[in-house]
């Protein structure tokens, strides 16, 4: 029997609401206790994001592993597929299954939906995971948060920036002699990437780490010297994915300048040939569909070999 009246009951819950999860009050407390200010669950930004940091432009999910299904490969809804993978922070049940495989689909299509508004609208988003609160990885989490925040901060100012200048104000200024500087020739990075093929579907990855961290790939990375672009796939996919690889053909080479470095990747059709997938480096991954292809947040480059690919 309930003791409680209904609204005495409705009181309660909506308090124990207010005061959020557990690594949610804990990522709070360590942002509060390092000095920054916040809001919760704010309703008039996109997915009401538990902490939302306007003076940084910032929404921050602290999302609960098994709920969001974090590192869990799910199939396309209706393909009858069977690839869904629990990982070792998200058990996915045994029994009723299909029941739980929906729930975290719906909840991570929610998230995926909710993300995209967000950058949309010039937010950025920092999704924090339950596993990675564990007391012996807080610590260097939350310090990762710090740092996307202040980038996040300074990416503020640079997009505010200077004001830009008019073609007449340039030629009513003086002609400078600049000072040969030392420009720095941009880092030249040579990557090959997986388009993994299976039954209409392509593989993607999402970014578990650095600048581009929760943006969408395919799974791949840098060719070390002395390696054959086959070579470096198949031990990259291996690495990343614990999974073997048929390396078919080259679909097409992209070259992209990042900010920071210049890009040159060569893609090819790839095809596996070990059943499971194990996700070691990135945060989550999934099947695409010609019509889902778009319904990630593609890196730049990637975005390129989306219109090329042939679906099988
Ligand atoms: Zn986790």
């Amino acid at each position: 029997m309930d003791r409680l009246t209904p609204d005495q009951r409705h009181k309660c819950m909506s308090h124990i609401h207010s005061k959020g999860t557990k690594p949610e009050r804990l990522v709070r407390r360590w942002l509060w206790t390092h000095g920054y200010r916040y809001r919760l669950n704010v309703k008039s930004v996109p997915g009401s994001p538990d902490i939302v940091m306007r003076r940084y432009r910032t929404a921050i999910f602290v999302n609960g592993c098994f709920w969001h299904g974090h590192h869990v490969v799910l199939p396309p809804a209706g393909s009858g597929m069977d690839v869904a993978l629990s990982s070792d922070c998200c058990k996915i049940p045994r029994s009723n299954r299909p029941f739980w495989v929906e729930k975290i689909r719906r909840n991570q299509e929610r998230d995926q939906r909710n993300c995209q508004l967000l950058v949309k609208n010039g937010w950025q988003v920092i999704t924090v995971w339950e596993c990675q609160l564990r007391p012996d990885r807080v610590e260097q989490t939350m310090c990762g948060v710090e740092r996307l925040l202040n980038e996040n901060l300074l990416s503020g100012y640079r997009l505010k920036g200077p004001k830009t200048y008019t073609p007449e104000e340039e030629t009513s200024l003086p002609l400078a002699a600049e000072e040969a500087t030392g420009y720095q020739p941009r880092k030249h990075i040579e990557v090959v990437a997986a388009i993994i093929r299976k039954k209409g579907l392509i593989f993607a990855t999402q970014r578990g780490y650095g600048e581009w961290k929760d943006w969408w790939e395919f799974p791949g990375g840098k060719m070390e010297s002395g390696e054959s672009a086959e070579e470096a796939l198949r031990r990259e996919i291996r690495e990343e994915l614990s999974a073997d690889i048929n390396v078919e053909e080259l679909l097409c080479t992209v070259s992209y300048d990042y900010p920071k470095f210049h890009l040159t990747m060569h893609c090819f059709y790839c095809s596996l040939a070990s059943e499971a997938l194990h996700l070691n480096e990135h945060e989550s991954a999934r099947w695409l569909s010609q019509a889902s292809l778009r319904s990630v947040r593609w890196l730049p480059a990637d975005i390129e070999v989306l219109e090329k690919i042939h679906f099988l």
